[in-house]
């Protein structure tokens, strides 16, 4: 009962995965003597993500680098990747250096509460896990919450809401989720809403209705009490409110 298993065997022969976190937590429990904290244990298991490390170094080149590098605080090693330090900084300073970054790091963390990594996750899910403008997905793009009108644009941290009056920026009513390449395009332009709206789904099915009468098919949209409308044998489900706006779109248009 008491029998200790053997590691080598276990790894190299028993070890069922459904994820990559065994060996990531056998790993880093042999190279810390046996033992480990449980944040050294999770931190591991962010490395060994093989999504987070990319992701990682993307960032890290993207805004550390560029900032720090461009105000003088740190540069390439020669003919290596590396980065070193080159701010001058006394040996005695260190310390208080160090401290200064926590308390800058304690008020960024009070800035941007925790619930934001949970809100993210949600927000990804609720727009079916793909970019609201391209419908790309990950592994292929990383996606991330944008703002519609941009943090840059904020006045006091506030943006006019829909249909007047003021909103904080990171109200989820100024938010929408977008892959890297996409939010790129749009970058600090403001007013890009590409979440899936009434007005969107009537531009859609006006442009199919366009589309098809320009290659000469002559579509029929049939409501069905109110809920639902057949395209030529499609059933698209639609919620009432957005039938109103369709009807009126395909009478205009016929
Ligand atoms: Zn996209």
């Amino acid at each position: 009962m008491d029998e200790r298993v053997d590691l080598l065997d276990f790894v190299q022969n028993k070890m069922t995965m459904t994820n990559y976190y065994q060996p990531v937590v056998i790993k880093t429990l042999l190279t810390g003597g046996g033992r480990a904290t449980r944040e050294d244990l999770a931190r591991e298991l962010l490395l060994g993500d093989p999504d987070t490390l990319p992701s990682a170094l993307r960032t890290l080149q993207r805004w550390p680098w560029i900032t720090l590098r461009k105000r003088g605080v740190v540069e390439r090693a020669p003919s290596s990747s590396d980065w070193v330090l080159r701010a001058k900084f006394a040996e005695s300073d260190i310390p208080a250096i160090i401290a200064a970054c926590d308390t800058a790091l304690h008020a960024w963390a009070k800035r941007f509460p925790r619930k934001q990594a949970s809100q993210r996750i949600r927000l990804i899910s609720e727009a079916g896990g793909c970019c609201q403008a391209c419908g790309a997905r990950p592994p292929k793009v990383e996606l991330d919450i944008d703002h519609i009108i941009p943090r840059a644009r904020a006045k006091n941290d506030c943006v006019p809401k829909p249909g007047g009056g003021l909103m904080h920026v990171d109200d989820e009513r100024n938010l929408q989720v977008l892959c890297a390449s996409c939010n790129r395009g749009k970058r600090d332009q403001g007013g890009f809403d590409f979440r899936p709206s009434e007005e969107h789904l009537a531009r859609a099915i006006a442009l199919t209705l366009d589309i098809a009468a320009s290659h000469g098919y002559d579509i029929d949209l049939v409501f069905n009490r109110g809920r639902s409308l057949h395209v030529t044998g499609l059933n698209l489900h639609v919620p009432e409110p957005a039938l109103r706006v369709d009807a009126t779109t395909a009478a205009s248009d016929a």
